[in-house]
């Protein structure tokens, strides 16, 4: 049975085709540059990679034309679309109400619509990909997997904020968190590596790519996140600011910042990019620093000074935890971050095997910690599409392939 997973941003289109129940990656690519004069096909598969350069104009374009790339005579990986039975997709924003994986009957699509308020600028693309599917593929099994669904069990005293309830019940401000599927996945992937079962699985998830955020992770369930009612809070990001005084806001519109200049400023100009005056990306800034680039090198500090806190904090909430897993392109890839964010913990029973660290690169899993070390520390590298395809399986056809089922 093949599965498809479809990740709609605003002007692309990320997919993977999955022969389930073996979660083997038949094909997967990407449409980029969607409205623009020249949109961009990449697709690598058995088939071998392909490059191709047409317009597309809009994302009910961009799934007919993946779908046909899937069956194409010549490039294509399956002879008709009738073989795929089921397609996830990515839903960014589920709101209060979603707290699982769901198969997409029209009310729920819906529902997504009207949690567009809540992320205008993700839910409005990931609904356009569902429409486009659902015409396409109309014997197909559609299912929405939620970035805030893992975070649904949060409790009350840390979602709300320290606003008038009243603000709460009216507009929904509070805490919903993000990146759920990825710190779901390995919060679990380390339950296995490290053989916890589901009541003993307190981690602490941190997910450290362009965008980061971290997770307190107990018996299996998050009930804390860095990021908030927006991706905005939290961490030091790449060019988002994460936690600073709201009052800020205040002093800065009255020296003339606009809403949308303030929006700008903290979401595209702030974080690493901002603050370090080079570059959002980490393998950059880590050259600059060895060039002596000083901001670089601050940037630096202050990003991993941000996750130490974090993770002192969630070992706080957590009381007695069992494993700090790292994971995302500069947690999976950067041993020097790791030790920042780590090194002198060892009366906190965090002990870091530096060989290890340093052993451990993309694409693997492996154990950074001593084996001394109380808290096991592990890099984990995520597989969002996977955890989808999973879900989307499971819905589907009402099968089991992850002990995430168990909660269903
Ligand atoms: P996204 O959040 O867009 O999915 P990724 O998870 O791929 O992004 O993470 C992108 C970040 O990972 C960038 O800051 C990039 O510099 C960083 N990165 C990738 N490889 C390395 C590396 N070897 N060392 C440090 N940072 C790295």
């Amino acid at each position: 049975m093949k599965i498809l997973v479809i990740n709609s941003g605003s002007s692309s289109i990320k997919f993977q085709l999955f022969q389930m129940p073996e979660e083997n990656v038949i094909a997967k690519g990407l449409v980029e540059k969607i409205g623009e004069e020249s949109s961009l096909f990449t697709q690598k598969s058995v088939k071998g990679d392909l490059e191709l350069r047409k317009q597309i104009q809009d994302h009910e374009e961009g799934i007919n034309f993946i779908i046909g790339m899937l069956t194409d005579s010549r490039h294509g990986v399956i002879s008709s679309v009738k073989e795929i039975s089921g397609i996830g997709h990515r839903v960014v924003h589920g709101g209060e109400e979603f707290s699982d994986s769901v198969l997409l009957m029209d009310e729920v699509v819906e529902k997504i619509q009207a949690y567009a308020d809540l992320a205008p600028l993700h839910n409005p693309p990931n609904i356009m990909g569902i429409r486009a599917c659902k015409k396409f593929l109309p014997h197909a099994a559609q299912v929405a997997v939620f970035d805030t669904a893992f975070h649904h069990s949060i409790p009350p005293k840390a979602y709300l904020y320290g606003l008038p309830y009243e603000i709460y019940e009216k507009y929904k401000i509070r805490k919903y968190g993000f990146h759920g599927t990825s710190h779901r996945y390995v919060a679990r992937r380390a339950g296995s590596v490290l053989n916890l079962p589901r009541e003993s699985l307190n981690v602490i998830t941190c997910h450290l790519g362009n965008g980061c955020s971290i997770a307190a992770v107990e018996k299996g369930r998050s009930v804390d996140t860095s990021m908030g009612f927006t991706p905005l809070e939290g961490l030091v990001m790449g060019t988002r600011c994460g936690d600073i005084d709201p009052a800020v806001l205040f002093y800065l519109g009255e020296k003339g910042y606009s809403v949308n200049d303030l929006n700008n400023l903290l979401n595209k100009k702030s974080g690493l990019l901002g603050i370090s005056g080079v570059s959002n990306d980490m393998r950059n800034l880590l050259a600059e620093k060895e060039k002596g680039n000083g901001r670089a090198a601050l940037a630096i500090d202050i990003f991993c000074y941000r996750i130490r806190k974090y993770i002192g904090a969630y070992m706080a909430v957590l009381g007695n935890t069992r494993g700090i897993v790292f994971t995302g392109g500069i947690g999976e890839n950067n041993s020097f971050i790791r030790k920042e964010c780590l090194c002198g913990m060892e009366s906190l029973g965090i002990e870091i095997a530096d060989d290890r660290n340093k052993r451990a690169v993309k694409g693997m899993e492996a154990q950074i910690s001593k084996d001394t070390s109380g808290i096991k520390v592990l890099v984990v590298p995520t597989n969002e599409e996977l955890s989808i395809a999973q879900d989307t399986y499971e819905l589907a056809h009402g099968v089991k392939v992850s002990d995430h089922a168990d909660e269903r």
